[in-house]
């Protein structure tokens, strides 16, 4: 096993100046610019699939389905972003021309354009090595807008980083573009992390893992002489309501689709549903008896890291000794085995006192809450207050039920679904991955889909401006 070593002090100064000094001339560079780069980056990452794949699947077993997957989702954002930045995104202006008389009806001419924050600090996650690590979502997005990044690797798998920066670099010596557009640096968070984002030079930074972490990064962020941005995709519980009319002839196939969404790359999802909403009454049993069933029959496989599993463990015997919770499944696995499971359940009114059973436990587990009636599946929107998605089964009649619930949910997410599962995030314009905190830092934002560069880009007024700089068509000077 390769050893690796921690970025010193230097480096990380060394880095953050390096993606300064690029920015000026990489913020100011053209959509064919930007887009051969993030092309370059796809086809580098493709060209290497067997080797990257290789190394993911030793540091994370999440197996070469998964990871090839992931890759191609990687590639796609790539892509997907050089695309957008050639179609105008980045560039997007609002033209306001001179009104002539009086204000506040007359105004001068007014030119609203945005320009690039600056260097992006971005902290891989742990669940994502691909799709939200070095060349990730955030990645893709900061370089779409003209923001030089320096990645931030997560331990959790050193050499799949190690090696795709490698390529990165190599990426952008052949493009001739100067070295600091990206740069990686590796070690402790509390050391090379903080180091990072409180680096004059970093203008922006970007998070996908805990509370904790994301909390301890943020507060760094805040605590600069002049603090920026932080986006923090953090913990999320993904509450999935079943109200009485999904409960039909189709819940036996739904139930067994849910175990799969549960257990999904053994609950190492920012979206695994992890609070079932479910009435009570014989058809809300019979729904329960098909999903216990069908997580006994679901293969897990080992965790990301042995942390990772630690902390799934803790949370999930904090619900296995508390007294409000019935368990429903709860087989146990040995130590050098994949966890096993977990489902309890309790009521509405327990869920709701208990500020406890609003946190992820993440991993292959999920609590059951048993209502009576939509207003008692609002209270436990209510409370659970912030997450990236809200399901809700059966809502399909224009009720004043339903309109109840779907504000509810739009209050607590920022993802509502009216079918399926909500693991599983599509890259698309209209797509929001963020919602209230704790679910993300900046739920006006979004980690993933087009609309995530958006970010990284800072709205600049320019009055009475010159026609050369209108003529520039919202390229940035
Ligand atoms: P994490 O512990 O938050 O680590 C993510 C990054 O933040 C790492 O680079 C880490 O550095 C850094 N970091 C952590 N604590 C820090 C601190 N106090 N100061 C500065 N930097 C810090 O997340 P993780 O390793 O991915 O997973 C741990 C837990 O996070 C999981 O068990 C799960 O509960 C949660 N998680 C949630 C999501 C989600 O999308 N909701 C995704 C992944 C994980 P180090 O390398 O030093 O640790």
């Amino acid at each position: 096993m390769t050893d690796f070593i921690d970025s010193t002090a230097t480096d990380v100064d060394a880095a953050a100046r390096a993606a300064q000094a690029a920015f000026v001339s990489f913020g100011s560079s053209d959509a064919a610019v930007r887009a051969a780069l993030l092309r370059g980056l796809a086809d580098a990452l493709e060209e290497n699939r067997e080797r990257l794949v290789g190394l993911a699947d030793k540091e994370t077993n999440l197996g070469p389905i998964r990871l090839n997957g992931e890759l191609d989702r990687t590639t796609f954002q790539l892509r997907g972003f050089a695309a957008q930045v050639e179609q105008g995104a980045a560039f997007a202006f609002t033209d306001d021309p001179v009104v002539a008389g009086a204000p506040p009806v007359g105004h001068p001419a007014m030119l609203r354009v945005r320009v690039p924050v600056g260097p992006v600090a971005m902290f891989s996650a742990s669940n994502f090595p691909f799709a939200f690590s070095v060349l990730g979502g955030d990645t893709a997005a900061a370089l779409a807008a003209g923001c030089p990044v320096v990645v931030k690797a997560h331990r959790g798998h050193r050499a799949l980083s190690h090696a795709v920066a490698e390529l990165a670099r190599a990426v952008v010596r052949s493009q001739g573009l100067p070295s600091g557009v990206f740069d990686m640096v590796d070690g402790r968070g509390s050391e090379v992390g903080v180091n990072l984002i409180q680096h004059p030079a970093i203008k922006a930074g970007a998070f996908t893992g805990s509370v904790r972490g994301g909390l301890a990064l943020q507060q760094a962020a805040n605590e600069r002489p002049r603090p920026i941005p932080f986006y923090g995709e953090l913990g999320s519980v993904n509450p999935l309501i079943v109200l009485p009319q999904a409960l039909n002839a189709q819940a036996t196939a739904l139930a067994q689709g849910l175990a799969g969404s549960i257990t999904m790359g053994c609950g190492q999802f920012c979206t695994s549903p992890g609070v079932i909403v479910v009435p009570l009454g014989g058809a809300g049993d019979a729904f329960l008896v098909d999903l216990v069933e069908a997580l006994k029959l679901a293969k897990t496989h080992a965790m990301l890291t042995p942390q990772m599993r630690a902390g799934f463990e803790a949370g999930r015997d904090a619900w296995r000794s508390h007294a409000k919770l019935k368990p429903l499944l709860a087989e146990l696995a040995q130590e050098a085995e994949p966890p096993r499971p977990y489902l309890a359940q309790v009521s509405a009114s327990d869920f709701v006192g208990d500020a406890h059973l609003h946190e992820e436990v993440f991993g292959p587990a999920a609590l059951v809450v048993r209502v009576v009636g939509t207003s008692q599946a609002i209270e436990v929107l209510e409370a659970i207050g912030g997450t990236l998605t809200v399901t809700i089964w059966g809502a399909d009649e224009a009720t004043p039920d339903n309109a109840a619930l779907v504000h509810a949910a739009t209050q607590a997410a920022g993802r509502v679904l009216f079918s399926g599962y909500p693991t599983g995030v599509a890259v698309t314009a209209a797509q929001q991955h963020g919602g209230p905190f704790p679910s993300s830092t900046q739920p006006f934002t979004t980690s993933v889909g087009w609309a995530a560069m958006d970010r990284f880009l800072r709205p600049v007024a320019l009055q009475d401006a010159p026609t050369w700089i209108s003529a520039r068509k919202g390229q940035p000077c």
